[in-house]
């Protein structure tokens, strides 16, 4: 079996994770391009001399300047194109990169407020209406009633 290891974008170097994201010409275009379309700010510590874990932990410690979730998505979508390059023959286009990435982290925003909303409203439910039975209980002393009895 014959693996090419060559990268699959700029196939001149080998392919590793630094290369294929953060040290490869195409994908230099690829951060480029959000960051010309503003969808990721200039204050991005881009290097592609460094590793990608490195300038993961940039980004981190730009605080909210940059948003990580658009690194993580455009991380993906070019992880995505690669894949559909190697397996599917695709071609890639830049632009789609940047849609995919941007269509993930809206996707994803969505379902992380749904989610929340839905764990508020789980355990923020109004207490059940308990039927009346006619007559007032005072708060008992170690006794029990049988709240919702009504006869
Ligand atoms: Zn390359």
């Amino acid at each position: 079996m014959n693996i090419d290891s060559h990268c699959p974008f700029c196939q001149s170097e080998t392919e590793d994770l630094d290369h294929m994201f953060l040290g490869c010409t195409i994908s230099h275009n690829y951060w480029r391009l959000v960051v010309f379309h503003n969808w990721i700010n200039t204050n991005l510590p881009f290097n592609p001399h460094i590793g990608i874990i490195q300038m993961l932990n940039s980004v981190k410690a730009t605080g909210p300047a940059v948003k990580m979730d658009r690194v993580i998505t455009l991380l993906w979508s070019i992880w995505k194109t690669r894949n559909n390059m190697v397996f599917h023959s695709e071609t890639p286009n830049p632009g789609t990169i940047l849609i995919r990435a941007q269509k993930a982290t809206a996707e994803w925003h969505i379902r992380h407020k749904y989610a929340i909303n839905s764990h508020k409203q789980f355990n923020h439910q109004p207490p059940l209406s308990q039927p009346s039975t006619g007559r007032r209980h005072t708060r008992s002393h170690g006794g029990s009633h049988n709240v919702g009895s009504s006869k």
